[in-house]
């Protein structure tokens, strides 16, 4: 099976001439992955943020199966249904109160897209076409489809590459400003001066609020975003939060936003949405922003995929919601954050580590210089865990149900890796 996989199929970001090894995965059952070799993994990346609650929950299971039997997909164009209703209704529970108009769509580049369309559909709407433009973040990730990727970092998202086809967009420092830090005057003065010089063309600010994950895995003060929220007031920009990431409680909050009491304009939300179990992803928008799109002409706004409101995806999408809620999430969350503090810090003393850090169920261990991955993946998989770093960056956000040993586990796997490869 292996031969089939290596000759036909890609993988994320690996070659297909020369691919890295891939490990065949039998099941998956709480927080352990079970390879086809009988070999079981604690699993610290939560398959990239999204299983908060583990594999094969029989709640999350349930949700699925009960409404498989029912339809397990009806358009979206005309009709509607419970599952989506249902699960609005919760999703409203819990997001920024302005937020009163949801799009849902199939993956979270896909709401970065829609949330970016909506942002030009408002200013058009409002006779102003030439606010066009975004200004985002260095070391920043939205997606990998052609807009979405407009706003990455240049540099890790290989712009040079598609220079002359992709829109070309503002670009300031990341937040120098650390998490516990307040606001310093560079990051003010970085923003400030970038929207003075373009307020004309700026349709609006997106970005990962607080924690930056796959450009670079950086956290920030959250004062960046009550000063961002402000010069948007000022200046007549939208603002748009990427929540893709930090949704969900990963960061300590429900959302990262509210470390700072900020409300975007527009928020887009996916990965543990579903609690892992599908792709799905939301754009939310307030009130205000949905009536101005539809107020111009051609008075709807011009998106509408097949798998809208899909409800398979609604329905375990709202039970995973109802199992947060009745999880003590925010206290397993904290506890994870101190545990890594404890424990990961240890790492800071070793040879080739720049920087550790933790905030809430994430912990990061930068390195000086890249990993290499061929030879860092087995190292990991022989200590018992899935760990997978990139570049500089191996970094955990397990599952909120591990327990506290298999927690330490992941982590003195992390130091006895980084003292096998310095
Ligand atoms: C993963 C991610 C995306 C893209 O989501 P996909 O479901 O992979 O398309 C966008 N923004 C952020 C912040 C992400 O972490």
């Amino acid at each position: 099976m292996l031969d089939i996989d290596r000759e036909h199929i890609w993988h994320p970001y690996t070659s297909l001439t020369v691919p890295l090894p891939v490990y065949l995965v039998k099941s998956a059952q709480g927080v352990y992955i079970e390879l086809e070799d009988g070999r079981k993994l604690i699993d610290g990346m939560s398959s990239w943020w999204s299983a908060i609650h583990g594999y094969n929950h029989p709640v999350l299971n349930k949700a699925l199966t009960d409404q498989l039997h029912k339809m397990s997909h009806i358009m979206f164009g005309g009709l509607t249904h419970e599952p989506a209703i249902e699960f609005t209704q919760k999703l409203l529970r819990i997001t920024p109160e302005k937020l009163q108009k949801i799009f849902y769509c199939d993956s979270g580049s896909v709401a970065v897209e829609v949330a970016m369309k909506m942002a030009l559909q408002y200013w058009y709407a409002k006779g102003n076409k030439q606010k066009n433009k975004f200004l985002t973040l260095r070391s920043g990730y939205h997606g990998d489809t052609w807009h979405a990727m407009s706003v990455c970092d240049p540099v890790t998202g290989m712009h040079s590459i598609f220079s002359d086809r992709l829109p070309e967009q503002v670009f300031i420092p990341s937040p120098r400003s650390k998490f516990d830090e307040p606001l310093c005057d560079e990051d003010k003065l970085n923003i400030k001066k970038a929207i003075a010089d373009n307020k004309h063309s700026i349709a609006a600010v997106i970005l990962e609020p607080v924690v930056q994950g796959a450009g670079g895995m950086k956290f920030y003060s959250p004062g960046y975003l009550k000063y961002v929220r402000q010069l948007c007031d000022e200046n007549n920009i939208l603002l748009i939060f990427d929540e893709i990431a930090t949704g969900f409680g990963r960061t300590g909050k429900l959302f990262a936003c509210e470390h700072s009491h900020t409300s975007p304009d527009i928020m887009c939300i996916g990965k543990a949405i579903t609690g892992g179990y599908m792709s799905f992803a939301a754009m939310l928008a307030t009130t205000e922003v949905a009536q101005t799109v539809c107020s111009g002409n051609p008075g709807v706004f011009m998106h509408g995929p097949t798998f809208m409101g899909n409800p398979l995806a609604c329905s375990v999408a709202n039970a995973n919601i109802g199992l947060l809620e009745n999880s003590q999430w925010q206290e397993k969350v904290l506890g994870m954050e101190m545990q890594l503090k404890n424990e990961l810090f240890a790492a800071k003393n070793i040879e080739g580590v720049e920087d550790v850090r933790c905030l809430g169920a994430i912990g990061v261990v930068e390195m000086k210089q890249p990993v290499d991955m061929a030879k860092i993946q087995p190292l990991f998989v022989n200590e018992g865990v899935w760990i997978r770093p990139f570049g500089k960056l191996i970094y955990i956000m397990p599952p909120y149900i591990i327990e506290k040993d298999e927690l330490s586990k992941l982590i003195t796997a992390i130091i006895r890796v980084i003292k096998k490869i310095v």
